[in-house]
């Protein structure tokens, strides 16, 4: 069973969205606060696959609410919903932990195909942990294939789901630049609705987690007008 907690505090939306994923097959735990939804999930404890958070809610926002799901599980899958693609900005939200974003006003088609992507994503770790344990390195890094987590210098670092993606991406072809728009096709899949822009949030994310000085990054450079690529 797919799980999914939807957290938005305007009745008609959050009608539409229950609706519409229970239709994609989805078992739907629905609050219309952060306190409310913190109160489920600990309830829930481990159930939820996904979480659907809007940014503007009264008492604890959206953004605050992702930080304390995000602390306390790596492999959660999170989507923000936000009113203009300006207020991520503004936010921050994706630094915060989250994996993608929807901006109102969406479509049903879009919303469950976002929804989807990022469960596959959340699944596909999940098989990967009960499997073997399989290791690739790079220089002074290892990418465990199973705790999906990667070690620098003997040190282990916290990945979610998209950076652990991206990086598998990077060990598989070091050295080579690479498009956003193919990070973006490995990672979100094919047809994926999104802007490129969020392979650069994951990004400067990665660098803080994985350089000694993310401003200047001597691993995970940029290559102007392309993308990125993965230097030992
Ligand atoms: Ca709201």
């Amino acid at each position: 069973m797919k799980r999914i907690l939807c957290v938005e505090d305007e009745t008609n939306i959050r009608e539409f969205v229950v609706i519409n994923l229970q239709r994609a097959g989805y078992e739907v735990f629905e609050a219309g606060s952060a306190e409310d939804a913190l109160e489920i999930y600990e309830k829930e404890q481990g159930r939820i696959d996904i979480a659907l958070l809007d940014i503007m809610l009264p008492g604890m926002d959206g953004v605050t609410l992702c930080r304390r799901l995000r602390a306390d599980n790596d492999k959660l899958g999170i989507i923000l919903l936000t009113a203009k693609t300006q207020e991520m900005d503004k936010v921050g939200g994706l630094m915060m932990g989250a994996d993608d974003y929807i901006t109102k006003p969406f479509s049903p088609g879009e919303l469950v195909a976002r929804i989807d992507a990022l469960h596959r994503r959340v699944t596909l770790a999940e098989q990967a942990n009960s499997g073997f344990a399989e290791v690739i390195t790079s220089g002074d890094f290892a990418l465990n294939l199973r705790s999906r987590t990667l070690i620098k210098q003997g040190k282990p670092i916290e990945l979610t789901q998209v950076e652990f993606q991206i990086m598998e991406y990077f060990f598989e072809n070091p050295g080579k630049a690479l498009e956003r728009r193919d990070i973006l096709t490995y990672v979100w899949g094919e047809g994926y609705f999104g802007e490129e822009k969020i392979v650069d949030v994951n990004i400067r994310r990665l660098r803080i987690k994985v350089e000694d000085d993310p401003s200047v990054p001597r691993h995970i450079i940029t290559v102007w007008g392309l993308g990125y690529k993965w230097e030992i």
